[in-house]
């Protein structure tokens, strides 16, 4: 690696050698006001975070790669081709006026400054193809997220039941169909995240010190427990919503989604729920990347808030929280007929009784008995149509079952969530 200040007429001038959107690059968009201000800074001569740059041998000659720094690029580019004006109400420089102006509108002595400005940019040389290619994705992570990939190699060499179980987890087909590939185990993870999340019931911080700590603490995790079973029945969920492979599932998309998907199986009547799922999600996704099109006066600004969320620190609770929060709001608009599970589950007392006599203390279900009468201690009231179908807690639908017969049927399930003696 090599640190060189480059001065903007150079970084203009190379403008052909630079690849500002390599593959692992996904910066959000800037709005006129961020650029302006970068501008400005640059203007009055303040520290301007550094660049990396990746160089790469091409037929044609050496060319970069952006690993950190695409929007400030873009920006520079763009006022320097003059495709946008200083603010307003911008201060002068030196005493030159500069609000509402372009570059080429600048006094000489403005625009120089802004010509001669040492951008720092640190060049990675392209040297060892293979493992080079695994550390810049490293490193734009880190820079991107504060994560690592090779954090999860490290877990996945860790002992415990919560390291078998997640990489059990990672197997899920439903991974199949996201965007991200399982290099550097990707999979396991967000097979991680989504259990850190199941755990906490809700968004939490899943950054790789917290996926560390659920490993050492959950050594003896159950991986027949009731969070192992509900993640698993929410990745079934998701795969039934997303069978085929789905470029809008990105990394922070699904741990969200998931969240969402948590919810909805844990209060909503959320069988057959599967296809609006995942069109409102396609549709969302559609009109929020539409959004980077328009002017900024005219996006929505949840969006807007969105974008931002999505663009740094994605694992942190703060932005999941916020994103998982829009996500709801603009879900439950977009599919308002979805009810809610009965929030009484248990049968009271009297129903109880009310049940076992109308069924005579017989099981009805009947797959793994002969319906023998059973004793008052040792029966469940069942939900005849299940509690997660939409089946009410009353005496007309609870019925007599003998605990295997039970237990087998909601097991049968695929979504079912515990069972309700
Ligand atoms: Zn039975």
């Amino acid at each position: 690696m090599s640190k060189k200040p480059l001065p903007i007429s150079t970084i203009c001038s190379w403008q052909n050698r630079i690849d500002p959107t390599p593959d692992y690059q996904r910066p959000p968009a800037w709005s006129k006001k961020q650029k302006q201000l970068l501008i400005d800074s640059i203007l009055r001569e303040y520290d301007v975070p550094k660049m990396y740059w990746r160089a790469v041998n091409r037929p044609d000659g050496i060319k970069y790669e952006v690993i950190d720094g695409q929007q400030r690029l873009r920006t520079i580019w763009e006022f320097r081709a003059g495709e946008f004006a200083l603010a307003r109400d911008a201060d002068p420089v030196n005493g030159f006026p500069c609000a509402g102006k372009t570059y080429d509108q600048l006094d000489l002595d403005v625009s120089t400054i802004f010509d001669a400005y040492p951008v720092d940019v640190v060049i990675v040389d392209d040297a060892v193809q293979n493992e080079e290619e695994d550390e810049v994705r490293d490193m734009f992570l880190r820079l991107q997220n504060g994560t690592t990939l090779k954090a999860q190699e490290k877990r996945n060499a860790m002992q415990g039941q919560m390291r078998d179980f997640v990489k059990s987890l990672a197997q899920h087909k439903f991974f199949e169909s996201c965007k991200f590939s399982n290099s550097r185990f990707t999979f396991d993870q967000v097979a991680a995240q989504v259990v850190c999340l199941e755990m906490a019931g809700g968004p939490t911080s899943v950054r790789d010190a917290d996926l560390n700590r659920m490993y050492s603490e959950n050594a003896a995790f159950d991986a027949n427990g009731k969070v192992a079973k509900k993640v698993r029945r929410v990745l079934d969920y998701l795969l039934r919503a997303f069978p085929d492979k789905t470029p809008e599932l990105e990394r922070y998309n699904v741990i969200t989604l998931y969240c969402l998907a948590s919810t909805l199986m844990e209060t909503y009547v959320h069988t057959g729920t599967e296809a609006a799922v995942a069109s409102w999600f396609i549709g969302f996704e559609t009109e929020r990347r539409q959004q980077e099109e328009l002017d900024e006066e005219h996006r929505d600004s949840q969006l807007v808030e969105y974008r931002r969320l999505t663009s740094y620190s994605t694992d942190g609770e703060e932005s999941i929280r916020g994103r998982l929060e829009t996500l709801e709001k603009r879900f439950f608009l977009a599919c308002p007929d979805i009810p809610t599970i009965d929030a009484i589950r248990a049968f009271t007392p009297e129903q109880r009784l009310a049940i076992y006599r109308k069924d005579d203390g017989c099981c009805q279900i009947r797959t793994h008995c002969k319906g023998e009468k059973l004793s008052w201690s040792d029966w469940h009231a069942d939900h005849r149509v299940p509690h997660s179908k939409g089946g009410k807690t009353t005496v007309s639908n609870g019925q007599v079952a003998c605990p295997p017969c039970n237990i087998a049927k909601y097991d049968s399930l695929p979504d079912a969530i515990e069972v309700v003696g």
